[in-house]
């Protein structure tokens, strides 16, 4: 059996001090278990948070410019390598190879940004600030850093965390989902082919373990998370109780609102790949729509019920697939045990995607596309995540009402309009109380150069991910005021608190 091993040092290494840790990672596609990962103890996290230690001085004596010089190279070597990537990356999570793309692709997305690093490093300055005092302020790395990512993007999150860590001088070391390590380890590859010296990146597969002894490390200076919400809160608080700087991503259960006014072919069509790419595992999916009016509803419903038949559920290497199996087996029962509550909690369903088997696939974790209309508020499985391909129809009389019912649901992640009417979506954006708002864009993931992050209980910490906030996470702001002796001029000290009057 082929075995997933840490990457330490600049090589891939199956040094740890227990043989015998190891967790199953699936091919979704066949059910059949393909490989092994190693899962490190708390051990080897303190031998690579020791490595990581030794190696960042040097690294953060770097001049910028040298250090973007790397992020330049590896942004080119994960160029030539998309396609192998992305290949990879679907075959252990499950995703199309097209979607698998993307993944790399926002991922690189930020690379890109860090490649600009000198610029964002700069700080602020002032020439006479007082009598011959100049004041200028540095943004100085953090030292070790750290990231634990989920299961859904391999590629893009761990990016997300160690482009912009590593570009400020910081050594980062990634602990991967122990389900889809292997991509986060060839990028680990890439980079250090790419330039970077060794110690600068280490990945450690583990489990909770392996979290925990890294949060808890003393040389460990910040933690960044993303995965579910009840673990990125335990996150939070185990590393805030330690002050240190922690950002802790969480789950999701982003609403689409539909006015009357609606451009209905595109919200329909926008809708479907929202809801049901990548098997709606995304935390920027799109499982609650909520038409306002009864005949907006009803044309929705019909609207949906005639387009879910044509979608394609296949192996995520069929081109002509539009999404592929869930993550694992226990992950499938968990989603169809949501549909059951649904039902027994009054609502209706109509379109049921359990029992699907793909011919020559019958161990696969596929579910087909699941809908359910008469959704309310105080149902269970509305206020759950459930993280699969079941979309929910919440019907709301007015717009208040449905802007409410996306800012008193405990996540705010994302949330979406669709209407033609400027006036209705300037309401929604100003007043709804989500993180991520879009306005005829299904998908409102900001780009590269602004930043990530929910409200609620989808991000517990104040910095979000990547843009001006990655970089204000993975470093601290120095500020220094000074003045040089000059001739002529001198003064007593003062027992006053010095003032600019
Ligand atoms: P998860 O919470 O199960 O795992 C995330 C990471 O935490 C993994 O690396 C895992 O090994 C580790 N982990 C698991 N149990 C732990 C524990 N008890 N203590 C410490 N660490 C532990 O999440 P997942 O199933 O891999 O990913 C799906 C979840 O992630 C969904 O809830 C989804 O909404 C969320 N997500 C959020 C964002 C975001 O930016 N808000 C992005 C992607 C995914």
């Amino acid at each position: 059996m082929a075995v997933v091993d840490h990457f330490l040092n600049g090589s891939i290494s199956d040094a740890t001090t227990d043989k015998n840790r190891f967790a199953d990672v699936f091919n979704p596609c066949t059910g059949d278990i393909a490989k092994q990962v190693r899962l490190a103890t708390a051990s080897d996290v303190d031998s690579a948070v020791a490595a990581a230690k030794a190696a960042q001085p040097d690294w953060a004596a770097l001049n910028p410019q040298r250090r973007a010089r790397v992020m330049y190279r590896f942004k080119a070597l994960i160029e030539e390598e998309m396609d192998s990537l992305a290949a990879l990356l679907s075959s252990e999570h499950g995703k199309t190879v097209a979607d698998a793309r993307g993944d790399v692709q926002r991922g690189l997305d930020v690379v890109e940004f860090c490649c600009g690093v000198p610029q964002l490093l700069k700080g602020e300055s002032t020439q006479g600030a007082g009598p011959g005092i100049d004041v200028f302020s540095i943004r100085a790395p953090l030292g070790v850093t750290v990231g634990i990512t989920p299961f859904n993007f391999p590629a893009m999150i761990p990016l997300w965390m160690l482009a912009p860590a590593i570009a400020t001088g910081n050594a980062f070391i990634l602990k991967p989902s122990e389900r889809t390590p292997s991509v986060p380890l060839r990028l680990a590859q890439l980079l250090s082919e790419a330039g970077l010296p060794d110690g600068i990146l280490q990945v450690l597969n583990g489990d909770r373990t392996t979290v925990e002894a890294l949060i808890d490390h003393a040389d460990v200076k910040a933690v960044s998370f993303v995965g579910s919400s009840d673990i990125a809160q335990a996150v939070y608080a185990r590393g805030a109780a330690l002050g240190k700087r922690v950002q802790a991503m969480g789950g999701a259960k982003n609403h689409g609102i539909v006015m009357p006014d609606a451009d209905m072919d595109q919200a329909v069509q926008d809708i479907l790949g929202a809801a049901y790419g990548s098997a709606g595992e995304r935390c920027m999916a799109l499982p609650v729509v909520v038409p306002v009016g009864e005949r907006t509803a009803d044309e929705l419903r019909d609207r949906l019920v005639a387009e879910i038949p044509k979608l394609r559920v296949g192996v995520s290497s069929d081109p002509e697939a539009d999404f592929g199996p869930v993550i694992t087996a226990a992950h499938r029962s968990r989603i169809e045990s949501y549909i059951d509550l649904a039902v027994s909690e009054g609502a209706e369903l109509v379109v049921d995607g359990r029992g699907l088997a793909l011919q020559g696939h019958d161990n696969g974790f596929f579910l087909g596309p699941t809908l359910l209309d008469q959704v309310r508020p105080d149902m269970k499985s509305y206020q759950d995540e459930i993280f699969g391909p079941v979309l929910q129809i919440v019907r709301a009389d007015s717009l208040e009402e449905a802007i409410s019912l996306a800012t008193c649901h405990q996540y705010g992640n994302g949330v979406s309009i669709f209407t033609r009417d400027g006036g209705a979506a300037r309401q929604f954006t100003d007043s709804v109380e989500v993180g991520m708002v879009g306005v005829n864009v299904p998908i409102p993931v900001p780009v590269s150069y602004h930043s990530f992050g929910g409200w609620k209980r989808s991000a517990f910490g104040d910095h979000n991910q990547y843009g001006m906030d990655g970089i204000r996470f993975y470093t601290r702001t120095k500020v220094v005021t000074q003045r040089w002796p000059t001739a002529g001029r001198s003064s007593g000290g003062s027992f006053v608190i010095p003032t600019m009057s």
